[in-house]
């Protein structure tokens, strides 16, 4: 399977898995595999701030300097990193690619177009561009 689809796949078992009702920012949960770091509630933890796994996994993987792959509904790393380090990421994403930068609030959707995106808010309307990863 290339890599296109495996992408696809997680993004399908992000919709499968919608396993929050309301906007949550979970912990992460996991534990070390020899140097790899192993992300064991990590569609979860997309499906809960409504963002496509993907899409946070490619973060992940560019803010933490570390390869990434999403194999069933687990992130892996290829880095030993605490989950505390994870965390702070995860919520540096939120802040950046979730959460209203007027409101605050995490009603809001990301689309694409003309090649740069963009974070348009649900509950104010507030549209702002975000660099894409
Ligand atoms: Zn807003």
């Amino acid at each position: 399977m290339d890599y296109e689809s495996l992408l696809e796949e997680a993004y399908e078992n992000v919709t499968a898995v919608e396993l929050c009702e309301r906007f949550e920012v979970l912990g992460v949960k996991g534990h070390h595999e020899g140097v790899r770091t192993v992300i064991t509630n990590f569609l979860q933890v997309a499906a809960c701030i409504r963002r496509p796994a993907a899409h946070l996994m490619k973060f992940l993987s560019k803010e933490l300097a570390s390869s990434a792959e999403v194999s069933r509904d687990r992130l892996i790393l290829s880095r030993k990193l605490s989950s505390k380090v994870v965390n702070k990421k995860i919520e540096k994403y939120v802040n950046l690619f979730v959460l209203c930068s007027n409101c605050k609030k995490p009603d809001t959707e990301l689309n694409e177009s003309g090649g740069k995106m963009y974070l348009r808010c649900l509950a104010c309307g507030n549209k702002v561009e975000v660099h894409k990863i």
